[in-house]
């Protein structure tokens, strides 16, 4: 009863909280699963494999295939500049809501350097200089269009967008699935650790 009230709480400080809260909670998540993503190792012995670190090739993959398609069609840099000014475009404050200590720590481990941004006005924490800073992105940020850049993609062109999206998708939402059934069946990290950005 205690280790499921644990696991409750756990799960609960992974969604909650607010983006420094997030941070902190994502380091010790990803330092604990650099030990201990391999179910036998909840249970003393050594891991054979990793099933949490071994997907992350495939998903910094299809991050990059996004990345370079959306750049082949210019909206990298549409969106970089848009970003860059007041308020940061569609990435706004608001919208670094989106992002949980699961997401956050999956991009740690995929050697982000995750830091909170101080902007002045009302941007994303999480929008560095050169846009943002996550490989793997929220749902909401991985989907979204503006009006102006879906009048500007050809139909074929937003196709595939959609297409190599839908794979970054996917491939995070595996990540995240198996992560949960590990907390939920095998193991219960405190993610109380001290983190000092
Ligand atoms: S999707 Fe549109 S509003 Fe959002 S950053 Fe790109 S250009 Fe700007
Ligand atoms: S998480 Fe990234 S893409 Fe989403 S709003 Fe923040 S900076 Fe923009």
């Amino acid at each position: 009863m205690k280790q499921h009230s644990q696991r409750t709480e756990l799960l609960a400080q992974l969604y909650t909280g607010n983006p420094g809260q997030l941070l902190a909670r994502a380091h010790a998540l990803a330092a604990w699963l650099r030990e201990h993503a391999a179910p036998s190792a909840c249970g003393g012995g050594q891991p054979t494999s990793n099933p949490l670190m071994d997907t992350l090739p495939q998903l910094r993959q299809a991050a990059d295939n996004l990345a370079r398609l959306m750049q082949a069609l210019g909206l990298g840099e549409s969106c970089r500049l848009c970003a860059a000014r007041p308020g940061g475009g569609c990435c706004s404050a608001y919208m670094a809501a989106n992002s949980d200590a699961v997401l956050i720590t999956l991009n740690l481990l995929l050697d982000v350097k995750v830091q909170l941004q101080v902007h002045t006005d009302d941007a994303c924490c999480f929008l560095g200089a050169d846009g943002c800073l996550f490989i793997a992105k929220p749902i909401f940020c991985l989907n979204y269009y503006c009006r102006q850049l879906q009048e500007n993609i050809p139909p074929d062109a937003m196709h595939r967008i959609q297409v190599v999206a839908n794979q970054v998708l996917n491939l995070q939402n595996d990540w995240e699935n198996k992560l949960l059934a590990l907390l939920r069946t095998h193991c219960t990290p405190s993610l109380s650790g001290v983190y000092q950005p």
